[in-house]
């Protein structure tokens, strides 16, 4: 029989993780019943939690002999705590998932279908409707739309990081060794017969969200400095076209004073050119400096997690 392995971030979910399991389980007897017989591993992944999760997936660990664990010895962060699982996990097709259920399990049976009956590599998923405040509906638009034009890669709007996943398609994934990892921009990057299906968007089963309008930001920057080189070409552009304006206007300038005489007027103007040309040159240093700052993390080669404990 195949084996679906599934990949589950954790941080500070002890309300979520038996809710998940139990509704994994119910998941999977389902299908049995609908003669979709596949094995199941969890591959939980405690990223540095500081209240019971470790013990409660430990808990079912004991009891559940395809209850698997990476336990980290600080907060890594989701992407980490992906990568770790990326790396362990075992079966023949894998899956990502959240454990506070916005990433339906019951969506698993639709997508193994897709898999085996019309030979995609890679099921993700969707959200369709999703309840945001319209600042952030509106960021994240514009993140998408910015990030699909500036880039090679294309990345569908409201991707969730929940997706099945053939083990050809996964042993890929593992070759992009990347430090600073934008997983959305790596799955869509290594290419394959990719099927998204919509949903309607669930809340959270438990707990609360750990992202903020700041993280989510980072995030954005992160995606488009990972997979991007278009903003170093902007700030050559925005470089090369104040240069040209300066020329043409100390041109100007030089005429002036020949037919007109000299002048004192005008030092206001020039203070604030002297700013916004400053302010641009600033702009751009920041540009190459977040790549700079990339290029620096990327070069030292240290691991993306560290694992305390694994079983
Ligand atoms: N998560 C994680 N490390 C973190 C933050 C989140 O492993 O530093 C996990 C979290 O436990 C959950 C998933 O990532 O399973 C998604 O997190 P969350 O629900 O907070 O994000 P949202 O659904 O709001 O995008
Ligand atoms: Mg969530």
């Amino acid at each position: 029989m195949e084996t679906i392995g599934l990949i589950v971030p954790c941080y500070n979910e002890e309300p979520s993780i038996e809710l998940f399991y139990k509704e994994v389980e119910r998941v999977f007897n389902e299908m049995k019943k609908n003669n979709l017989n596949y094995n199941h591993e969890y591959w939980f992944i405690n990223d540095g939690s500081s209240d019971e999760t470790l013990n409660i997936i430990k808990e079912l660990n004991e009891k559940d002999e395809d209850v698997h664990y990476v336990s980290f010895s600080r907060n890594f962060g989701k992407e980490s705590a992906m990568a770790a699982g990326l790396d362990n996990v075992g079966g023949d097709y894998v899956a990502v998932m959240d454990v506070d259920l916005q990433d339906p399990p019951a969506l698993l049976p639709k997508m193994i279908k897709y898999i085996k009956e019309d030979d995609y590599d890679v099921v993700g998923c969707v959200q369709k409707t999703r309840k945001q405040n319209p600042i952030r509906a509106f960021l994240s638009s514009t993140f998408y739309k910015v990030i699909n034009k500036m880039s090679d890669v294309e990345i569908k709007q409201n991707v969730r990081d929940y997706r099945l996943m053939t083990r050809q398609y996964v042993d890929n994934v593992l070759k992009l060794k990347e430090y600073n990892r934008f997983t959305k921009g790596i799955f869509s990057w290594v290419g394959f017969k990719t099927k998204y299906i919509e949903y309607n968007g669930v809340e959270r089963a438990a707990g609360t969200s750990h992202w903020s309008l700041y993280q989510l930001l980072e995030y954005s920057l992160e995606g488009i400095v990972d997979f991007s080189d278009v903003p170093l070409k902007i700030a050559t552009w925005v470089g090369g076209t104040s240069f040209f304006l300066s020329i043409l206007g100390l041109i100007l300038v030089i005429f002036r004073a020949i037919i007109f005489g000299g002048s004192v007027a005008g030092w206001p103007s020039l203070v604030s050119i002297i700013l916004l040309i400053n302010g641009i040159q600033l702009f751009c240093l920041g540009i190459v400096g977040n790549y700079i700052g990339k290029i620096y993390l990327e070069t030292k080669h240290r691991p993306k997690y560290i694992v305390k404990e694994k079983k």
